[in-house]
């Protein structure tokens, strides 16, 4: 079973003829609103790849249909806490010549605390997964009472901000990073993956596949990428994040783990969205890859 602490975001899309200039109002040609936040999509990804898990996060009073929405996706939500502050939002804005800008808003993800966490993990048991990302707060206690507790810890470290992944690195056993992420993290701590107290690195290079760094077997694999005619790439590394967490907890081996996630990322870049269209398993056995 994967406990995954993280964000819940409304993605608000307003689809405009161009993008507002300062000082300027101009209406909508169309709206639609979306579950997203890289939390949210890794629990329905994970859900998706046919494995049990629970979200530990927050939305505001406004947010009972993302936390329904979550439900219907297979997510469990005992741990989800409505509280008195907003629900996390992005508010998007795309222009008709594809061009985008983005507001977000942290809302109730800031809100998680270590007592809520705390409260959920005590529920866990040894061999199950912590998944987090950088979305949230209380990663760092997280991380450590999941050790505690015989959990392994997984950690996406996105967007990345360096002091959490310095504070957490200790309790880590599986870090998942962007071609980006890698290079701002070894470019911050001064040394490369491949010394660094993690048994497991993975690191996704878009349509170039990924790597898979073991720091416990010494070695390092490349894998390449299913190749796929890209609609919309928003997602793609928080699919490929679920899934292989729920493979990985599922037991398939570290090489199957990261065949599956590969493919299911590959479709989703497919698809225009976020968590309303990851693929399912199925899906992706019907898919010719
Ligand atoms: P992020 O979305 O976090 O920046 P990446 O862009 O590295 O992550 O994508 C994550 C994974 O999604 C990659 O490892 C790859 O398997 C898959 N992927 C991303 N872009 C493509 C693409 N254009 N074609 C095929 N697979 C892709």
């Amino acid at each position: 079973m994967i406990w995954n602490l993280g964000s819940i975001n409304a993605d608000n899309f307003y689809y405009l003829r161009h993008l507002p200039k300062p000082g300027e109002t101009i209406a909508a040609e169309d709206f639609n609103q979306g579950l997203g936040g890289k939390g949210a999509n890794m629990s329905v990804a994970a859900a998706r790849a046919g494995t049990r898990v629970m979200h530990i996060g927050a939305v505001g009073l406004d947010g009972k249909w993302a936390v329904e929405r979550l439900l219907e996706y297979g997510v469990e939500t005992q741990h989800i806490h409505m509280i008195n502050v907003p629900t996390g939002h992005a508010n998007i804005c795309v222009a008709e010549d594809g061009e985008n800008n983005i507001v977000l808003f942290g809302g109730a993800n800031h809100e998680v605390d270590d007592r809520i966490i705390g409260a959920a993990l005590s529920e866990a048991s040894p061999g199950d997964f912590l998944l987090m990302q950088n979305e949230t707060m209380g990663q760092e206690f997280a991380a450590r009472t999941a050790k505690t507790l015989g959990l392994r810890v997984a950690y996406a470290a996105a967007p990345f901000e360096v002091d959490v992944v310095a504070d957490v690195m200790g309790d880590v056993d599986l870090l998942v990073l962007n071609e980006g992420e890698a290079a701002d993290l070894v470019q911050a701590l001064g040394q490369p993956l491949d010394q660094l107290p993690i048994d497991d690195i993975i690191v996704t290079l878009g349509e170039n596949g990924c790597k898979w760094v073991s720091n416990k077997g010494k070695s390092e694999q490349s894998f390449a990428a299913y190749p796929v005619k890209p609609v919309d790439t928003t997602g793609a590394g928080d699919t490929f994040t679920g899934y292989f967490v729920a493979a990985l907890d599922r037991k398939l081996a570290m090489t199957d783990a990261i065949t599956l996630a590969m493919q299911a990322a590959a479709l989703m870049v497919t698809r225009q969205g976020t968590a309303d269209v990851i693929p399912d398993l199925k899906e992706i056995q019907d898919h010719d890859f």
